[in-house]
């Protein structure tokens, strides 16, 4: 999830918001090595900021898959498939 994004979804408290420099997947051991330069690891992060990892807590769980529903739903596309299969001979 992008800065922007974060702040227009307004998820998590407001430190978490606004991402910092050590936050940064560009950051490493008090250097941003995207630009060369020596940055403060607490201080705001710029529009350049690529987030090292995604929050826990914007990740969907994955719904349990019902294999029964979706079996069924094959079988009326199957059924579909053959009507229409059916109607085109008819053409
Ligand atoms: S937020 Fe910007 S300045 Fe800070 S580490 Fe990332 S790219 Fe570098």
């Amino acid at each position: 999830m992008c800065y922007s994004t974060n702040i227009i979804i307004g998820l998590g408290k407001e430190s978490e918001m606004f991402p910092t420099h050590k936050d940064c997947r560009n950051f490493l051991n008090g250097v941003c090595l995207l630009l060369g330069v020596p940055v403060d690891p607490n201080g705001p992060a710029c529009p350049r900021f690529s987030a090292k990892t995604v929050k826990p807590s914007i990740i969907q769980p994955h719904a349990e898959v019902d294999l029964a529903e979706l079996k069924g739903r094959l079988d009326r596309i199957e059924a579909e498939l053959a009507r229409i299969k059916a109607a085109l001979k008819n053409l």
